[in-house]
């Protein structure tokens, strides 16, 4: 399950949902800095790092070997877990994962601040710098807290050069013991749910259980495809599923991309299809956008199917779910983007970053259905415009839609039969 816009597709919802009827559910990128929202018998929850599956008690859940950890966040996760009355035993997290410190921490602060107008619009949770490290060879993975000294002697070794750079940019160096303590400390909580994940998923793989692969963002903000440098550091394509959570490629047999009715977008970079003003202020506080893990309010726009036509191209979605579609119940008329303006010229190929930001959006003006569709418990009861709007979608991305969301709550799910195959992408 992939986000196939810029994120907060309403991927929360859509795993719980899945998650139902899965074996095992992996995380396989990212770190604490989503905010995945479920909303289930149980209550409202904000899942960060806790693969959404964990609302099902027969279900493992796996937070894989492509995931950068925070464990005393991930601790803390569990403990609200807990005191909610939902079990975490179930939870295993993989040994090769790397972990975020909190000098990664305090190094995505000093980044963005030194940014200062071209600033990514991180969460500040350390994601980025734990995965520049891991690529520059200086990560440390979880594995390595089972020896202590050792661990306290790589932490004290990595924070000479970390603190030389806090220190050089006016911030405070850390006490190489109490990060250590810390982290130990958390692990000592998670215990023995820090295992080797290869054997589970293997095992997973051989008895032909249900295998659901968690992504985190949407294509728009991966790593190789989506507008660079406004991206996340790892990859939430189908691809990076299989490196991510360690499952061969070929064992993954659906791609369910996850778009919302309209687009939203968290942080910065080019948005061509953004809304200003009161129209904005209107779908935002009407559709509640607002980030799950920082309560920024979210930018938001009308539907882009160039950008979700892309994450076509990059995923070759078997279906498609559309969530939200309640929020557009108001509008006479619905713009939809199905090609960009560039230069004079029109397109549909998703240019680079600094070309993107010289697009315009080419607008198709669909009929809205104007009436609230909460309660509808079939595709086919819901009015004619709606319907239509879905075909739209799936004309233009190129893939049947399966899953209709619309309501929070999990029950608020329409399934619908997928008219014929998905169309191979390009
Ligand atoms: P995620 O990161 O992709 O899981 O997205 P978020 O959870 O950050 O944002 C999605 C928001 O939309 C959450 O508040 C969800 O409860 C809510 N949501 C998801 N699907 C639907 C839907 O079909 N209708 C409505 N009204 N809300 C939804």
């Amino acid at each position: 399950m992939v986000g196939a816009q810029w994120g907060d597709e309403g991927k929360g919802k859509i795993t719980d949902y899945l998650a139902q009827q899965a074996d095992v559910v992996i995380r396989y990128q990212g770190g604490s800095n989503a905010g995945h929202t479920v909303v289930n018998e149980h209550g409202t929850f904000k899942l960060h790092l806790v693969p959404s599956g964990i609302f099902n008690p027969s279900a493992l859940c796996v937070v894989g070997p492509g995931t950068v950890v925070d464990l005393p966040a991930l601790v803390e996760e569990l403990e609200m877990l807990a005191s909610r009355g939902i079990g975490t035993a179930n939870l295993r997290v993989s040994d090769r994962a790397h972990l975020v410190l909190p000098y990664h921490i305090a190094l995505d602060r000093l980044d963005e601040r030194e940014r200062g107008r071209r600033r990514l619009g991180t969460t500040g949770r350390g994601v980025g710098p734990a995965y520049a490290d891991k690529v520059a060879r200086h990560g440390i993975q979880l594995y390595e807290v089972r020896d202590e000294r050792r661990f306290r002697t790589r932490v004290a070794h990595e924070l000479l050069v970390k603190n030389a750079i806090l220190e050089r940019f006016g911030d405070a160096p850390l006490d190489p013991r109490e990060v250590a303590d810390a982290v130990l400390a958390a692990a000592a909580r998670l215990g023995d749910r820090i295992v080797d994940t290869l054997p589970i998923v293997e095992r997973a793989v051989a008895q032909d259980a249900r295998i659901l692969l968690e992504g985190q963002l949407g294509a728009m903000r991966d790593l190789d495809w989506g507008i660079y440098p406004y991206v996340t550091s790892s990859n939430p394509l189908a691809g990076g599923a299989a490196v991510g959570a360690g499952i061969p490629a070929r064992h993954i047999t659906r791609v369910i991309g996850v778009v919302k009715a309209y687009s939203t977008a968290v942080g910065e970079g080019p948005f061509p299809t953004e809304l200003t003003g009161r129209e904005a202020d209107e779908l935002r506080e009407r559709a509640n956008e607002y980030g799950a893990t920082t309560g920024r309010p979210r930018r938001v726009g009308w539907f882009d199917a160039v950008a979700s036509r892309h994450a076509h191209r990059l995923n070759a979605f078997t279906e498609l779910a559309v969530t939200k579609l309640d929020m557009l119940g108001r509008y006479e008329r619905i713009p939809f983007c199905v090609a960009y303006e560039i230069d004079g010229r029109r397109t549909t190929d998703m240019p680079p970053t600094s070309v993107l930001e010289r697009a315009t959006p080419c607008y198709e003006e669909l009929a809205g259905w104007a009436s609230d569709i909460t309660g509808v418990t079939g595709r086919a009861g819901l009015p004619r415009q709606a319907d239509a709007y879905l075909r739209r979608i799936e004309e233009v991305v190129g893939a049947p839609v399966s899953i209709v969301g619309i309501g929070p709550e999990r029950t608020a799910t329409l399934l619908s039969r997928p008219r014929g195959a998905a169309r191979p992408p390009g």
